[in-house]
């Protein structure tokens, strides 16, 4: 069984607080023992952080960019082995652990190519005032189990591109990807400059309030969020929070369910469902709500579900038993409360969190599996009759991370999209993420941004001088 380690100051070191199991989804057998760093490892891990940045913070434009581009190099050279750590630890399809990869390359040159140029609000004979953008310092890391390779380096490249250091913490559930990227990170980077510990809710609270950390960026759920929040207050750091969603989509009566329901289907079990902005309520118009219903249960039955690491799997398990019974517990609810289940409905007998894809129909607002975030392999379908009132449904939940609208009138549909309340609204589409384009939630959806040049910013503070000539 493969050994890792923890990343602290360029040195991997074991575990203080011992080592715990990570298990394989697919199989219920253990991948590997994680190392479980103590607190006085993140204390240490911090420190070698805040010595980095002392030189780091003063790298030049041309330095970080190299950086960049020298880690996605080292990626590239990597990819199968990062694919099927991410397949073994949490689940996915190969193709899909193999995109994720692809993803987090591809991320990683758009991110090495973005700048941070100094504006020059006036210049005159007796004053000049330039903007600058500096970095803030150590950036902790905290990411979840469902994009664990691609989302740590959503975090990890904006911060060291914009001249900060990072320590990461992966989640328990899914660490390895993880702790391979910072290895790879270090054999190009100085030491210290990203750092990686491990270990659950101990840890992430200790990163929350530890006074050398800056800034937190974190991608999980609300309640994890408001935690880490109320963590921060004490030294008013700063955080990106990109927390839960239950992203509604709208199905306008002139669309034709035989040309969207691939695309609809899609975006809504993309990884099994478990992707923060997949497409997680779908609320049909009543003129095509039966043919709707039908042809995305077309597209449920072309998925074979199995082992990721299998060849010709599309569908994988759900990433961990805790989701699993939720998914599970979701739909026996709605069942229990009058609804039709189309396809899927019942876990598949045998080792693993295997759930089919499952289509539940005649359920509406109230009902738990509408008004909760699922996070898995089940999609309830609403019917609607008035367009206004759908978009008033998809609105009154307390979250708004995406939405869609659907409609061969763009002009309509991007109409009703522009009424969504939620950080991205899709037309046509949903789930597409886009590194030049900035996404982020409302509401309990959390705050802050990430990708691009607004992305960038959020790792730095701004500067004024103010120069008397
Ligand atoms: P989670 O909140 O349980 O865990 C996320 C991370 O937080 C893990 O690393 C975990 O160890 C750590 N953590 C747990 N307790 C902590 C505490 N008290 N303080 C600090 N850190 C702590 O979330 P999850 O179950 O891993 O992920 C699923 C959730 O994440 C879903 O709600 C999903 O919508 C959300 N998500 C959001 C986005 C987005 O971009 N908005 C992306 C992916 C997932």
């Amino acid at each position: 069984m493969k050994q890792y380690s923890l990343m602290i100051n360029g040195q991997q070191v074991a575990g203080e607080a011992g080592t715990f199991k990570v298990l394989n989804p697919a199989t219920e057998e253990v991948v590997a023992l994680c190392p479980e760093a103590s607190l006085a490892q993140l204390d240490a891990a911090v420190a070698s952080a805040q010595a980095c940045f002392e030189t780091w913070q003063y790298s030049s434009n041309d330095e970080r960019k190299q950086l960049l581009h020298s880690i996605a190099d080292r990626l590239e050279a990597n990819a199968d082995e990062l694919a099927r750590i991410v397949v073994e630890e949490q689940g996915k399809p190969l193709f899909l652990a193999q995109m994720e990869v692809g993803g987090a390359v591809a991320w990683t040159r758009a991110t090495a190519e973005l700048e941070l140029p100094v504006e020059i609000l006036e210049d005159g004979d007796t004053k000049r005032v330039e903007v600058h953008r500096k970095p803030l310092g150590v950036v902790g890391s905290i990411t979840p189990w469902n994009w664990p390779l691609m989302i740590a380096v959503w975090h990890i490249m904006p911060a060291i591109r914009s001249g900060n250091t990072v320590v990461s913490k992966p989640s328990g559930l899914t660490p390895f990807n993880t702790i391979r990227l910072v290895e790879i990170i270090n054999e190009v980077a100085p030491a210290g400059l990203v750092n990686v510990v491990t270990g659950e809710s101990g840890i992430g609270s200790g990163m929350s309030n530890h006074p050398g950390i800056r800034k937190i960026v974190f991608t999980g759920s609300t309640p994890t969020g408001q935690s880490i929040m109320r963590g921060a207050a004490d030294n008013l750091k700063r955080l990106t929070l990109e927390l839960g969603g239950n992203d509604a989509g709208i199905i306008l009566p002139d669309a034709d369910p035989s040309v969207i329901a691939e695309a609809v289907f899609q975006t809504s079990f993309l990884n099994m469902g478990q992707t923060c902005a997949a497409l997680k309520r779908l609320y049909v118009h009543d003129s095509i709500y039966e043919e709707m219903c039908e042809k995305l249960a077309d597209e449920a039955a072309k998925q074979n579900v199995g082992n990721g690491m299998n060849e010709g799997v599309t569908f994988g398990p759900i990433q961990n038993h805790k989701q699993f019974e939720l998914v599970n517990g979701l739909v026996e609810d709605a069942r229990a409360n009058g609804a039709r289940i189309i396809c899927g409905g019942a876990p598949i007998e045998g080792a693993g969190y295997f759930y089919p894809p499952t289509i539940v129909a005649d359920v509406t607002d109230g009902c738990r599996l509408v008004d909760e975030e699922q996070f898995g392999p089940v999609l309830p379908v609403i019917r609607y009759s008035d367009v206004d009132d759908a978009v008033k449904r998809a609105n009154a939940a307390d979250v708004g991370l995406g939405g869609s609208v659907w409609s061969p009138d763009i002009a309509k549909a991007t109409e009703i999209a522009a009424r969504l309340e939620c950080g991205t609204a899709w037309i046509n589409g949903h789930s597409e993420l886009l590194p030049y384009a900035p996404f982020g939630g409302c509401k309990m959806s959390g705050f802050g941004v990430e990708f691009g040049q607004e992305g960038l910013l959020e790792y730095t503070s701004t500067q004024v001088l103010n120069i008397n000539k």
